[in-house]
């Protein structure tokens, strides 16, 4: 008896309500009943009675739990929703949509292990810190081909759509996955993952029953998510196994649907993590798999068989293990999941012996100062990495720079060449971790070359980011600004999408929406004072202007401040060294201390260059844009990200960090614009990474930063409830129940109902299939109503 509609242009199937138990609600005395807000409590909102009106706008409540009386403003109230709504599915379809209303339905459903929940277009989904029988085969198959709303909210919903509609609409598809550290970004991600290589069983084709065999191609791209992990994750204070970059990991399909190829995009690597990390975390998964696990021979080859993590600088001052996890068994995935995706045991070595020179570059020991400074134990690295000794430390302790045009030689404090060394190994790191999912891609680009999107006639893909939300910490520096930077260009992009849909609603349904609410350019001050590149110019091009001019951080917070002060969104902060942003999810404030340095990247060219020219390929290969140029050769493009690193046309003319982000943030951002969005949002439900427990205040500040609370801000300035006819109808006949008893259009049954309904005529529109109600309305009526029961 249900009906099919449509919601933000995703088709739901409406199953109707149960209204016989509306005795149930009688008892529920909707003026009563709310939530005040109780700051710094990790309740975060306490349920209050209303026992008397004070004046025209405060009320005197009393605390449910009898613990007080108050007065409060009426502004400061937020209406109760009556016990029907409770554990709703999707939280569109609240009476009161409001902060409480969404924490207190996430809370409730949690505790019944419901952890995934819409809101709107949203899947909110809460890390339950347990492993719950909801992932299986057999719950694939009930997942596949169903509407929303036919089976409860899950991650398979989100990941069926997409792939219906990519084969549907022949259009390419993304799935848009944010949320805190630890959160379930990368776990949801895995899912998705899992469930297209299951339903897409090659060769099977996707309209029919998939579940074939898997091929190589598909073994391969679930394999590949072992190694990423190796190398680019580690235990942080939130997660065991965070994720220390972002994704998108793009799935080709064809005509017909089977995966044809995958590709993946990488962001942001966490670099610092290479040399420091604090007490309770380690460094990066792959130096412990292979100081704790790897067997003797692979040790004997990589100069470690005699050593373990607290021989190292860069592992010593950590957790050298972490409890449950077992590096071992790790260790054989990763070589298991390599060995699938073809690298053998020369190439492994080859990225292993990386790693390892890594490891070493931090045991180098630099002594004395100026005119008189000296290294030793240097030899290892050197080895490693096959290039001369002699050389490195010539290279490193008086490298050559050209002054106008002669070579002179510059020497450096032994400060200078420890930030040197640090600089070198976070780009060894980083450059050795570029060419393994470079390797993978090979394995796993399949015939067409996702690379530059050129995808062959009939192929689409599905994309799936997991990307970090974003961050407010106590003290913010140019991570979060590009983190968050990224997060306000993805809440611009759901803004953009969810006004499209909406219009598309609005017009379909024939309703009229005033233009003055047109949220479209709400968060482009925002986006402007981070990114413009002229008049004024931004935080990210005064950035990459003070690093070529060998600035200063003052005259680079000068700078920004002097292009960027009447920006509304944009302040000075006078006693911290910074300034601070309003960005969409709150105001952060930034300190920019040390920007200049990390913009300027201390890697040594001379250094680098004899990287270039080493007797091991897989080195070279590495730096090859530091090697010497020649004419005509044909460059074998090993590494997509090249462009990425600092390009080098003359003294100066390189980009910073944030550049580069920005670059690839607009490649991503164009291909996004082409797909067809799908939005998951992850919750971390407490901060002991407990099952079943859950703190409201925490989830209530990371729904205020990951845009669902923004959604329904947005949401409200339209026309947020709507309701079917017929739905309408009978949840509120009892508003004139003789009225409308012989009626039988459905609409005009509405008209009757809502013209006795004493509602201004603005507050609400009747459309073709449903009426549109401004926000609270609904819960007018529902106090005409239960006045009449
Ligand atoms: P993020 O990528 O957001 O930092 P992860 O996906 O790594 O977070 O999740 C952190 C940890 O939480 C995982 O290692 C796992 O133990 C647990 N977890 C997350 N999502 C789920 C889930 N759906 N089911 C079971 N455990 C989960
Ligand atoms: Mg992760």
């Amino acid at each position: 008896r249900g009906t099919m509609y449509h919601s933000h242009g995703i088709e739901v199937y409406h199953k109707p309500r149960d209204f016989t138990n509306l005795d149930h609600d009688a008892g529920f005395n909707l003026q009563k009943l709310a939530w005040i807000e109780q700051k710094d409590t990790a309740e975060a909102f306490a349920r209050v009675r209303v026992i008397d009106e004070i004046s025209e706008d405060t009320v005197l409540v009393e605390h449910e739990d009898h613990s007080r009386e108050e007065q409060v403003s009426k502004e400061q109230l937020y209406m109760m929703n009556p016990p029907k709504y409770d554990h709703v599915e999707d939280m569109a379809e609240l009476l009161h949509m409001h902060e409480p209303a969404v924490v207190h339905n996430l809370t409730q459903r949690y505790k019944r292990n419901d952890i995934y929940t819409y809101s709107g277009m949203f899947l909110v989904a809460v890390n339950p810190y347990r492993n719950l029988p909801i992932y299986s085969t057999d719950i694939i198959r009930q997942y596949r081909k169903k509407r929303r709303g036919e089976l409860s909210p899950h991650i398979y919903a989100i990941a069926d759509h997409a792939f219906h509609d990519m084969l549907h609409d022949k259009e390419n598809q993304s799935i848009l996955i944010t949320g805190e550290s630890g959160a379930g970004k990368t776990e949801n991600t895995k899912i998705v993952i899992q469930y297209l290589a299951s339903i897409a069983g090659n060769g099977s084709n996707g309209f029919g029953t998939g579940f074939a065999k898997k091929s190589t191609l598909e073994t391969q791209i679930l394999q590949a998510n072992p190694i990423l992990e190796a190398f680019g994750n580690a235990q942080t204070i939130r997660n065991n196994n965070s994720s220390r970059f972002g994704k998108f990991i793009r799935i080709a399909f064809n005509r017909s649907g089977d995966i044809s190829g995958a590709f993946i995009d990488w962001y942001l690597l966490e670099t610092s993590r290479v040399h420091t990390q604090t007490l309770e975390e380690r460094n990066y998964h792959i130096f412990y798999q292979l100081l704790n696990a790897a067997d003797q021979g692979i040790k004997e080859q990589l100069k470690i068989s005699q050593h373990c993590p607290a021989d190292f600088n860069y592992t010593k001052n950590s957790n050298h293990t972490i409890q449950g996890v077992d590096d071992t068994a790790e260790y054989s995935k990763l070589v298991h999941s390599m060995k699938i995706m073809g690298i053998d045991a020369n190439e492994r070595l080859e990225f292993f012996r990386v790693v390892i020179a890594v490891l070493y570059l931090g045991n180098i020991v630099v002594n004395g100062n100026y005119s008189r400074v000296d290294v030793s134990n240097y030899e290892m690295a050197c080895q490693l990495l096959e290039i001369s000794p002699q050389s490195f430390k010539k290279n490193l302790l008086e490298p050559q720079i050209k002054a106008g045009n002669e070579w002179v030689s510059q020497s450096k404090s032994s400060s200078q060449i420890k930030d040197n060394l640090d600089a070198l190994s976070k780009v060894l790191y980083e450059r050795n971790f570029g060419h393994l999912v470079s390797r993978i891609n090979s394995a796993i680009d399949g015939p067409q070359s996702l690379e530059g999107m050129s995808i062959s006639e009939g192929e689409r893909f599905i994309g799936v980011l997991d990307i970090a939300g974003f961050e407010i910490f106590k003290v913010n520096s140019f991570e979060q600004l590009c983190i968050n930077y990224t997060n306000e260009k993805l809440q611009d992009f759901f803004n953009q999408n969810m006004f499209v849909l909406e219009e598309r609603e609005y017009k379909k349904e024939n309703i009229r929406c005033d233009e003055s609410l047109d949220y479209r350019n709400d968060l482009q001050p925002t986006i402007s004072l981070i990114e413009s590149s002229k008049n004024p110019i931004g935080i990210l091009s005064c950035l990459e202007e003070e690093c070529v001019t060998q600035g200063t951080d003052e005259r680079l917070l000068a700078k920004i401040c002097d292009q960027n002060k009447s920006n509304e969104r944009f302040t000075r902060d006078k006693y911290n060294q910074g300034f601070s942003i309003k960005h969409y999810a709150g105001e952060v404030k930034y300190q920019t201390a040390g920007w200049i340095e990390r913009g300027k990247d201390p890697l040594n060219e001379n250094v680098a260059r004899l990287l270039a020219e080493s007797t091991n390929p897989h080195v070279a290969a590495l730096f090859k844009d530091y090697a010497p140029e020649l004419p005509n050769s044909p460059v074998r493009q090993l590494d997509v990200r090249k462009s990425l690193y600092r390009t080098r046309k003359g003294a100066g003319n390189f980009h910073t960090v944030g550049y580069k982000h920005k670059q690839q943030l607009s490649v991503l951002m164009d291909t996004l614009q082409k797909t067809h969005p799908h939005f998951v949002r992850c919750i971390l439900p407490n901060d002991r990474k407990r099952p079943g427990e859950i703190q409201p205040k925490l989830v209530l500040d990371q729904l205020r930063c990951n845009g669902v609370l923004e959604g329904i801000r947005i949401c409200r300035v339209g026309f947020p409830n709507r309701l079917l006819f017929e739905q309408f109808r009978e949840q509120y006949k009892l508003l004139a129940p003789d009225l409308i008893e012989n009626e039988r259009d459905h609409r005009k049954a509405c008209q009757m109902l809502l013209s006795t309904s004493q509602l201004d005529s603005d507050q609400f529109q009747i459309g073709r299939t449903k009426v549109f109600f401004k926000a609270g309305m609904l819960g007018k009526l529902e106090e005409h109503r239960d006045i009449r029961l």
